[in-house]
């Protein structure tokens, strides 16, 4: 039921300036309009509100996830380029708590990519009811066979500017982050011309050296993509693209907290490396996600998932997850150790700054849109807003 009018009351509420319980957060009109304790409303505020209140019952209220890397769920992929696609994987992931994330691609031709950024670009104009979509993340095709991982070599290639060019004529803004090995011929001037264009350029599926990364980060190279997962790994001698996402402070990690892509350790290694704004939780979640077991497809390649672990059926390379936001949330705080103010950056604010979105979403504050989740005490997921409306 839409409902863009209400009063939560009763709540922990997470906000940038602390962690309010026994909070209030009234929201009018799809916007958040007032965030307080119960104990400080006037006479006047508690007998307004009352009628439209709902009681939280001391759980928690969070703001809206994002999720910067996300290729679909619910059996629908991004490349499906189709808004019934779109509905179904919009729909998972906003009842798992996202109310904004990346359209991401695979790596494939560039037929193929260009009807995901048109297919997108409609969708994103007809107005979009569950999760909010931002914009195109492409993973890819720019990035090295040697680290392939679940993407399909055959379409790997130097990275293009004259694609970037193209779309970013047709496509004003669509494009927000593009994932590449930094070690490919043009990757630097790519490098450039992203970030001069105001999009992510991020580290994926590479074999650099830590030299290349940190050349790469001098020319503007500002994320990496799935830390730790197809990339140089960190030897004490030759600490390889990780050892260069873990020291140096231009570079915003993504890791994959299902506990299966990467061990525990290394996502608390992790924490502890980065500065709080510059890590944040993705789900890498494919179309599996939600479904039975069984066999699905990631970018033209067969997928077998066997209790919830998906794997290429050809060869043993892990391929998206299953994951959703919140499942990586409570990860976070279960194995990771994290506090929930803590995990709550990592899922909703740090992603809404480095997409440029951080002006509108990305926190509970009064003025930005009312993009909420509330939770039991648990984490688990009671109902989710985006834009003060809920579809569950
Ligand atoms: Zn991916």
């Amino acid at each position: 039921m839409a409902n863009s009018t209400f009063t939560l009351t009763n709540a922990c509420v997470v906000t940038p300036n602390g962690t309010l319980c026994d909070g209030v957060v009234r929201v009018e009109n799809g916007r958040i309009a007032f965030i307080g304790k119960r104990s400080e409303l006037t006479e006047a505020q508690q007998l307004g509100w009352a009628p439209d209140a709902i009681d939280a019952h001391g759980g928690w209220v969070l703001p809206g996830f994002i999720d910067l890397h996300v290729h679909g769920g619910f059996g629908s992929d991004f490349m499906d380029a189709t808004s019934d696609a779109y509905n179904a994987i919009t729909k998972f992931h906003m009842e798992h708590g996202t109310t904004a994330m990346l359209a991401t691609s695979m790596t494939q031709s560039r037929e193929a990519l260009d009807r995901v950024m048109v297919a997108v670009d409609d969708y994103m104009k007809q107005g979009m009811k569950y999760t909010q979509l931002a914009g195109v993340h492409l993973e890819g095709p720019f990035v090295n066979p040697k680290y392939k991982g679940a993407q399909n070599a055959e379409f790997m290639i130097d990275p293009q500017i004259g694609w970037f060019e193209d779309w970013h004529a047709r496509f004003p803004g669509l494009m927000k982050q593009v994932s590449l090995a930094p070690e490919r011929n043009n990757a630097l001037e790519a490098i450039r011309w992203l970030r001069a264009h105001a999009v992510n350029a991020a580290a994926a599926h590479t074999a650099a050296t830590y030299d290349e990364v940190t050349r790469a980060a001098n020319a503007g190279l500002n994320q990496a993509v799935h830390t730790f997962n197809a990339m140089t790994p960190i030897h004490h001698r030759d600490p390889g693209v990780a050892g260069a996402v873990l020291t140096d402070d231009r570079i915003t990690a993504e890791i994959i907290a299902d506990g299966i892509h990467v061990h525990p350790a290394c996502i608390k290694m992790l924490t502890r490396s980065k500065a709080p704004g510059k890590l944040v939780i993705i789900t890498d979640a494919m179309s599996a996600a939600g479904m039975p077991d069984g066999q699905y497809d990631l970018g033209g390649l067969a997928v077998t998932m066997r209790h919830g672990v998906c794997r290429l059926t050809e060869g043993d390379s892990l391929a998206g997850s299953t994951l959703t936001m919140i499942q990586a949330f409570k990860n976070m705080v279960n194995f990771v150790g994290l506090t929930v103010p803590e995990v709550s950056q990592l899922a909703s604010l740090n992603p809404a700054q480095q997409i440029g979105i951080a002006d509108v979403t990305g926190s509970i504050e009064v003025g930005k849109q009312a993009d909420l989740v509330w939770t039991d005490s648990e984490l688990n997921i009671q109902r989710v807003w985006v834009k003060g409306s809920t579809h569950m």
